[in-house]
């Protein structure tokens, strides 16, 4: 990772005005898209267990209000500041519009390293964060919706719903203040696997693509591709299951503590259970350990999915960089110098702001089951299994013959809420896909795919501030 003094927010800044040229919108209106609209910077103490007091830093950041709510992770790692927090938030902002969902970007995070705390402390800790939004109205259905992010899950988030719930009794739409919560406390379910298998769509619908196939000398198809995996977290573990479902090869992972590689496939499964029995992936067995975990990266590859943290891909590492295709799993893994070296070898790079926007874009599908307050599937599953099953007896009574069982089940099964978010996740980001795709062929000048999302969304915000103008 880039040891220097590195403004993430800067590097989004500079790919946002490298787009901005290929768009004809005023100056000022481009100011307006770029500028963080509230950054909210806290602190406030928590008891440890041990009885001594920690003032905790932690921040929300609203990036963009030119649709509310705003929506985006709270992320807990040790490294969170301010510049990075204004960075994911104003990737969110980018990221929904390039996936058609009405939000605005935001982003929280909380400067602590889950790890160094008990359960009941980080309880604590999410609660009051919670409580100090509300304070100052940066949480709710209809003005901020925070979801899971880096060191976050469905555990945090049903700490935010609850103390929300506690101080808003009696809000009818309170369940929609946060996304990601467990099925149970009005989750959607298919959420926690979104991001991952929003990645995997993406990708298989750039692999499905002759053209592009054809200039990076790879065979059409997700089948046998050659996958490394950095950081086996939420979204890492799901793409590298979805990837090897399809048929393709992951090779190697990438964790923490160490790397390992095994050229016929790693079983994902099996790698998770080996790190809960032993603590690391390192020792799988049939695999072969890697000196650093970084050396993963730079190992011969198709595809190449950083799915940890940001600047894992700086100006140092890129030269080594064997992949063809890098899928940014991650939010911003590439330095701005990493990407240009990376683009001048020829490396089709596959942008996180679109890329990564599963997790959003189911969080979209809970927040709006939250507002219907009804179960996707409840009211069609049935009608549809009927319907199918008198359209099949007419065919079969027509045609003197019986569809097989297989086929049958296949055809009779209503959706479920896990199929019509699957479905939803699948058609929204092959539509992103082309459309980011046809940007980018659009214009020869367009120098990468990063560039033409960028182009996407900065043409769909500046859309919205044209059409409904500034407020005086
Ligand atoms: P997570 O905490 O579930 O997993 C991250 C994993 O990366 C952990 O297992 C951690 O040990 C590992 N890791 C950390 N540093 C590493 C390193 N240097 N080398 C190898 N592994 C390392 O987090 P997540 O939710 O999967 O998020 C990962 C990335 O995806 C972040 O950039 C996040 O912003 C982005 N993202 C997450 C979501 C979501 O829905 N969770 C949505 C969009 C984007």
């Amino acid at each position: 990772m880039s040891q220097k003094n590195y403004s993430f927010f800067g590097a989004v800044e500079k790919s946002f005005d490298k787009a901005a040229r290929f768009t004809n919108w005023d100056k000022g209106i481009l100011e307006q898209i770029k500028a963080c609209n509230a950054v909210y910077q806290m602190r406030f103490p928590v008891k440890r267990d041990d009885g001594s007091i920690e003032v905790i830093e932690a921040y929300r950041v609203q990036h963009s209000h030119h649709k509310t709510p705003c929506k985006g992770g709270i992320r807990f790692a040790a490294e969170v500041n301010q510049d990075e927090v204004m960075a994911l938030a104003a990737l969110m902002t980018y990221k929904c519009a390039i996936v058609n969902v009405p939000f605005g970007g935001a982003k929280g995070g909380i400067k602590i390293n889950p790890k160094k705390y008990s359960t009941y402390e980080l309880e604590k800790i999410t609660r009051r964060y919670t409580a100090e939004l509300i304070k100052k109205n940066f949480i709710g259905p209809g003005t901020d919706v925070p979801a899971p992010d880096y060191g976050t899950g469905e555990r945090e988030m049903a700490w935010i719903l609850d103390t929300y719930i506690a101080m808003h009794p009696g809000e009818i739409d309170g369940a929609g203040c946060v996304t990601g919560k467990p099925v149970t406390q009005g989750g959607v379910r298919g959420r926690r696997e979104a991001t991952g298998l929003g990645v995997f769509f993406g990708l298989r619908e750039v692999c499905n693509m002759p053209d592009i196939m054809k200039k990076l000398g790879l065979p059409v198809g997700v089948e046998g591709k050659k996958i490394i995996i950095q950081g086996l977290g939420n979204v890492g573990y799901h793409t590298a299951k979805f990837f090897e479902n399809a048929g393709a090869k992951v090779i190697a992972i990438a964790e923490y503590e160490g790397a390992i590689w095994n050229e016929n496939g790693l079983k994902v499964d099996e790698v998770i259970q080996h790190r809960k029995e032993t603590g690391s992936i390192l020792n799988f067995p049939g695999a072969n350990n890697f000196n650093k975990n970084t050396d993963a990266l730079e190992m011969e590859c198709d595809i190449l999915v950083p799915a940890a943290l940001e600047n894992v891909i700086d100006e140092h590492n890129a030269p080594n960089i064997k992949a063809k295709i890098i899928g940014e799993a991650a939010n911003g893994p590439l330095t701005p110098e990493a990407d240009e070296i990376l683009n001048k070898k020829g490396v089709l790079v596959v942008p996180d702001m679109y890329l990564n926007a599963g997790g959003v874009t189911v969080s979209y599908f809970e927040w709006l089951k939250n507002l219907s307050h009804v179960r996707y599937g409840r009211m069609e599953k049935r009608f549809t299994e009927n319907l199918n099953n008198h359209i099949l007896g007419q065919i079969e009574k027509l045609t003197g013959k019986r569809v097989g069982d297989k086929e049958r089940e296949f055809i009779l099964h209503g959706p479920e809420e896990v199929d019509l978010v699957y479905s939803g996740l699948e058609e929204t980001m092959i539509t992103a896909t082309h459309e980011v795709m046809n940007m980018w062929k659009s214009n020869p000048e367009i120098p990468d795919m990063r560039t033409a999302a960028y182009v996407v969304a900065i043409n769909k915000v500046g859309t919205t501030y044209a059409e409904l103008g500034i407020f005086p």
